[in-house]
C-alpha cells in the first residue's frame, strides 16, 4: 500500500490494499498520503458502484497535518502581497483550465449533472476572482494626528491555522468559498470535505500547488466525526469555517467556541418562494421547476416551500406539475439529463419516506416521485409537488433536502410573511410579483439572511458574502466576500508618537490628548 508520494496525480488516488479500487488519500504538505486504519466506500450515486476507497484520518494524522499547516504558515504570513496575489491569478486560470476534469469528477462523485457542476464551479471561481484583489481586502486604515503627534493605524494579520469543513452537495464551490480567502489573508487550512465526494478537494489543492502555493498551506484531510472533532480541539486551530446540516453546525459551534476558537457554521434551510397573485404565472412556475428540482432538491439555497397567496394557488400548481413531470432524469454525465440521483441509498430512503407520508398527514400529492421507475443501482426518484401542505407536517417542518417542493395556500401577502418568519430556518428566500412596493415591503419585513426579488436562488456574487439566520447560520459572519476577510483576520491597531526625549515627562492620569 502507497503510504506517502509527492502530490501531482490529478485526484492522489493510489491502488488499494486489495489491488482493485484506489485508495484516496490525504494532500498533506505536498504529499498524498493514503496510509488509514479505516477507509469509507466512494460511489457513483448515478450506478450505485463504489469507485474508491477513502482513507480516514485518525486524531494522531490530523495532529500531524496541523504540525505540517502551523510550520508552513510562518514563512507564508511574511510572503508579499503581490506574490500572493500572482498565485491567486495562477490558481484562478489553473481551475478554469480544468473545469471539464472538475465537473466529471463532482458529476461522478455527487451525481449532478454536468452543466450544474460547471455552473457551480463558475461559482466558487468568483471567490478566486474577489481574492485576486487581496491587497485592496487587507489595507488597513490610519488616522493622523488623533492626538498632538500621536498617530494611530490598524492592520489585519491572519489567524494562523484555520479549519474548513465542508458538506457534500457542493464539492468545489464551498470548499473554494472558504480556502480562497483563508490563504490570501495568509493563513494556512486544513480542508476537510465531505466522505461523499472528496476528490475535488484535492484537484482544488493541486490547482493552487501547480499555481505556485507552497506546500503545507492547503491540505486536505479526509475522515468523519473523529478526524473533525480533533480539528474543533486542537489548541494550534484557531478558527473554524462550517457547512453542512444545523445539528452538526450546532455541535460544531458550540465545541469551537468552547474551546476558543473564532467560528462561523452554517446550517441546514427550508426556503420558500412566495407568489403573489400579480405574478406572472409561466415564469414563476418556471423558477419554481428550475429552483426546485435542480440538483435534485440537495442544494441549501433550493425552493423547498412555495407560497401560494390568493387565488393563484390552482393555476400555478397545474403548470408546475406540468413541468416537472417531463423532467428528464438520469445519470448526470449524460447532456440529456437534466436532473440527476441523490447522493446515498439513505438520501433516496429519507425522502421516499417524507413523499410516503405526506398524504397520511393529509396533504394532496400531486407528482409522486416514487412512481417513476429506473433502470440500474443508481439513487434516483422522480420530482415530487405536494400540495395544501401547513405547518405542523413533517413534509413541511423537516429539511428534506430532495427533490420534493410543496405548496403552502395562504390568502394575504402578511399571512405569506408570518408563514416564513415562523420557519425555524432563514437561508434564503424570494417574492415573485410584478409590484415594487410589494418587493420593497417583503425585503423590509422578511427575517431571512438572503433575498431574492423574481429570483428563485439568490446566491449573493462573490463581492458581497453569503448567510443565513436563526438556525440556518450559527455564529457571526457570512462566508466569502468582504466579511470572510473579517473572519480570516485579526486587526491589530497601534498608536504611535516620535517625542522630543527633552520634552519627555511623567504623567500618571489616564491618556486622553
Ligand atoms: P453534514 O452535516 O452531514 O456534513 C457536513 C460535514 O460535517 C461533512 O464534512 C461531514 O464529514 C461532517 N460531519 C458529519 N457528521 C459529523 C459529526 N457527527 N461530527 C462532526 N462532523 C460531522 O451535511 P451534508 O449532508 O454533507 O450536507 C447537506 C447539508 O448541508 C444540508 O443540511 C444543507 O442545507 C447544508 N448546507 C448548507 C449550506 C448553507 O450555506 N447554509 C450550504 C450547503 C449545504
Amino acid at each position: 500500500m502507497t503510504s506517502s508520494t509527492p502530490a501531482g496525480s490529478p485526484t492522489g488516488a493510489a491502488r488499494g490494499v486489495d489491488d482493485e479500487l484506489p485508495v484516496i488519500g490525504h494532500h498533506i504538505g505536498g504529499e498524498i498520503i493514503t496510509a488509514a486504519e479505516r477507509h469509507s466506500p466512494v460511489r457513483n450515486p448515478a450506478t450505485g458502484r463504489e469507485t474508491g476507497r477513502l482513507a480516514l484520518a485518525d486524531a494522531e494524522q490530523v495532529r500531524a497535518a496541523v504540525v505540517v499547516a502551523t510550520e508552513a504558515q510562518k514563512a507564508w504570513r511574511r510572503t508579499g502581497l503581490a506574490r500572493r496575489t500572482q498565485i491567486m491569478f495562477r490558481a484562478r486560470q489553473i481551475l478554469d483550465e480544468r473545469r471539464a476534469e472538475l465537473a466529471a469528477t463532482i458529476t461522478a462523485e455527487h451525481g449532478k449533472v454536468l452543466s450544474d457542476a460547471d455552473g457551480e464551479i463558475t461559482r466558487g471561481l468568483e471567490n478566486v476572482d474577489f481574492c485576486t484583489g487581496l491587497m485592496h481586502h487587507l489595507k488597513g486604515e490610519y488616522a493622523e494626528q488623533v492626538s498632538t503627534g500621536v498617530d494611530v493605524h490598524q492592520v489585519r494579520q491572519p489567524l494562523g491555522v484555520v479549519a474548513c469543513i465542508t458538506p457534500f452537495n457542493f464539492p468545489v464551490m464551498v470548499p473554494l468559498w472558504m480556502v480562497t480567502t483563508a490563504i490570501a489573508a495568509g493563513n494556512a487550512v486544513i480542508l476537510k470535505p465531505s466522505e461523499r465526494d472528496p476528490s475535488a478537494s484535492l484537484l482544488i489543492a493541486q490547482a493552487f500547488r501547480d499555481a505556485g502555493l507552497p506546500d503545507g498551506i492547503l491540505n486536505v484531510v479526509h475522515g468523519d466525526k473523529e478526524a473533525v472533532d480533533e480539528l474543533l480541539v486542537h489548541p494550534e486551530v484557531s478558527a473554524v469555517s462550517f457547512v453542512g446540516s444545523t445539528p452538526i453546525a450546532k455541535h460544531i459551534y458550540a465545541t469551537s467556541a468552547a474551546h476558543g476558537k473564532r467560528v462561523q457554521a452554517l446550517g441546514g434551510a427550508k426556503n420558500h418562494m412566495v407568489v403573489m397573485p400579480d405574478a406572472d404565472l409561466d415564469s414563476a412556475a418556471d423558477a419554481a421547476v428550475s429552483a426546485a428540482y435542480g440538483s435534485a432538491g440537495e442544494r441549501c439555497m433550493a425552493i423547498s416551500v412555495v407560497v401560494a397567496v390568493g387565488d393563484v394557488a390552482d393555476g400555478l400548481v397545474e403548470r408546475i406539475r406540468s413541468r416537472a413531470q417531463r423532467l428528464s432524469i438520469g445519470d448526470g454525465a449524460d447532456p440529456a439529463s437534466e436532473m440527476g440521483p441523490l447522493i446515498t441509498p439513505e438520501a433516496l430512503e429519507r425522502v421516499t419516506g417524507y413523499v410516503a407520508g405526506a398524504a397520511a398527514e393529509g396533504a394532496t400529492v400531486v407528482l409522486d416521485g416514487r412512481e417513476q421507475t429506473f433502470d440500474g443501482e443508481g439513487y434516483f426518484i422522480g420530482a415530487s409537488l405536494i400540495d395544501h401542505v401547513t405547518p405542523g407536517m413533517k413534509v413541511y417542518d423537516d429539511e428534506i433536502f430532495g427533490p420534493v417542493l410543496s405548496v403552502v395556500r395562504v390568502d394575504s401577502y402578511d399571512a405569506a410573511v408570518d408563514l416564513i418568519n415562523a420557519s425555524r430556518y432563514a437561508n434564503g428566500t424570494a417574492v415573485f410579483t410584478r409590484d415594487g412596493k410589494t418587493a420593497r415591503e417583503f425585503e423590509f419585513d422578511i427575517e431571512v439572511g438572503m433575498v431574492g426579488v423574481n429570483v428563485p436562488i439568490p446566491v449573493p456574487v462573490g463581492a458581497f458574502s453569503f448567510g443565513g439566520w436563526k438556525d440556518s447560520l450559527f455564529g457571526d459572519t457570512h462566508m466569502y466576500g468582504p466579511e470572510a476577510f473579517n473572519f480570516y483576520t485579526r486587526r491589530k491597531v497601534v498608536s504611535s508618537r516620535w517625542p522630543e526625549p527633552s520634552e519627555s515627562q511623567i504623567s500618571l492620569g489616564f491618556p486622553t490628548h
